[in-house]
């Protein structure tokens, strides 16, 4: 990565963790210098500035460097030679102390939760709103509507942030609750240092304390059968005792593989919920949404920018505009398209062919010479109901669109028809050859066109 590219990166993650201000202070004005051999050179205006960052953010500079580019050994600072261009001087604010620290370290050790994650700045949209509803009916109520809580979706799309507002919203309303929220990984790391250090029974027991236990990524526990086995046991201790349990996972329980048959059907006992991509509306309510925390605004054509050219992941579309604004502080004014565009090269790709619902629709009412108007409609006629379970099956596979709304797409049908139409269509394929056929040439009409 170019110097300036990787500090650009660096800049945009360490200014969601700490204050504008300190932002403001701190790093603006610096730069990399120089890169070589593993080994960062980080400019800075004067020697306050450098000792302050050498003590305060060093070790989370090295940090998010080395994230970036694992050759990275090595950071150091060092003032500014004279001649290097100096953006305008704004008057700063004085930090105060305790905004210094990143905000990571204002995770509860007890719980594992972190407060920046909660229902009020989580954006709901039809592919959304089954998990949000879900998760916001089980903070209310835990351990009594919905156990377990299964949350599945692909990365990026809000699992964590979900699982984490239940948690918080928990603590609100019951605060004597006890409750305790970690990623697989780390319980997996939990359990193998427990049967090393033989305190695997302590282990079960602090975990059966718990009144609501949210376990992240589960599909981490695929061929981990020790760990899986006791999980097995803590849930059903908690289970039997109606303490929550909420998992999420990057898929269904089904398809994680190597999951024992009985934590298997343990993980569907209870409510199943995805999350599927955000639509470009929702997508610009994210941005806008972002925007209004960071006390910040960008035009119209920037926000639409961003949002038609990352569609599969909210964490890049708040890295997009984290880019923006810590180009925003630092150089005092809002960058226009143009800029942005080359902000962000390397996070957008060039768009591949652009399938459209429209397109799709299209594409299967040409190939089965039907009209529009007949597979929106509600005949139950064989002729028509199979080419539209086709397109809601395409509508769910080729967009990833939740079936809310594709129910809601094809006249206003529920979203369980929308499952069973992808469903059936999926078991079809396994025995119907001729099917598969047509589905290919379905899809040749829709990224040829
Ligand atoms: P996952 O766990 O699915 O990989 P995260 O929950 O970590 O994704 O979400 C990635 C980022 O996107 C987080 O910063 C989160 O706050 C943000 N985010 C995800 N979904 C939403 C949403 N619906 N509204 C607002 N922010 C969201
Ligand atoms: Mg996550």
């Amino acid at each position: 990565m170019l110097s300036e590219e990787l500090w650009q990166a660096v800049l945009a993650q360490i200014q969601l963790n700490i204050s504008p201000a300190n932002f403001a202070t701190w790093f603006k004005n610096t730069e990399i210098t120089s890169q070589k051999d593993g080994r960062v050179v980080i400019s800075t205006p004067n020697s306050f500035v450098k000792e302050w960052l050498e003590k305060k953010y060093s070790k989370n500079i090295f940090r998010i460097l080395h994230s970036l580019d694992e050759q990275i050994k090595e950071v150091s600072f060092e003032i500014r030679k004279t001649g290097l261009k100096v953006s305008k001087q704004t008057a700063v604010s004085l930090p105060s102390e305790g905004q210094l620290e990143f905000q990571e370290l204002e995770i509860d050790r007890q719980t594992n939760l972190n407060p920046r994650y909660t229902f009020e700045n989580f954006v709901v949209g039809s592919f959304n709103e089954l998990a949000q509803a879900a998760a916001f009916a089980t903070a209310k109520n835990p351990g009594q509507i919905y156990n377990p809580l299964f949350i599945y979706g692909g990365v990026g799309l809000g699992k964590t942030h979900l699982l984490q507002a239940v948690g918080n919203k928990v603590i609100k309303i019951f605060p004597e609750k006890k409750i305790k929220y970690l990623p697989a990984e780390k319980f997996t790391s939990e359990v193998v240092t427990a049967i090393r250090n033989r305190e695997i029974e302590n282990f079960k027991l602090k975990y059966q304390k718990f009144d609501v236990l949210i376990l992240d990524d589960v599909h981490f526990l695929a061929g981990k059968e020790k760990t899986q086995e006791e999980f097995f046991h803590i849930f059903n201790a908690l289970y039997e005792k109606n303490k929550q349990i909420i998992l999420s996972s990057d898929k269904p329980p089904k398809a994680i593989p190597a999951l024992t048959e009985r934590l298997r059907s343990r993980f569907e006992g209870g409510m199943i919920a995805d999350i599927s991509y955000p639509d470009y509306e929702t997508r610009i309510a994210i941005l806008k949404t972002k925007c209004l925390e960071r006390k910040t605004e960008f035009s119209e054509e920037v926000l639409g920018y961003i949002a038609a050219n990352i569609q599969k992941n909210i964490r890049e579309l708040e890295g997009a505009l984290n880019r923006l604004i810590a180009y925003q502080r630092l150089n005092n004014r809002s960058p226009d398209l143009e800029i942005t565009k080359t902000l962000l090269t390397n996070l957008i790709s060039t768009p591949s062919k652009v399938v459209s619902i429209k397109k799709i629709i299209q594409a299967v009412v040409e190939f089965y010479d039907l009209k529009e108007k007949e597979i929106l409609s509600s005949s139950r006629k064989k002729e028509i109901v199979k080419p539209r379970q086709i397109a809601m099956y395409l509508l769910r596979e080729e967009l990833k669109s939740s079936f809310p709304f594709i129910g809601r797409r094809f006249g206003g049908k529920d979203h369980t028809t929308a499952i069973h139409a992808y469903k059936k269509i999926i078991k079809e394929l396994e025995k119907n050859n001729q099917l598969e056929e047509e589905l290919n040439l379905i899809k040749q009409r829709i990224f040829s066109g």
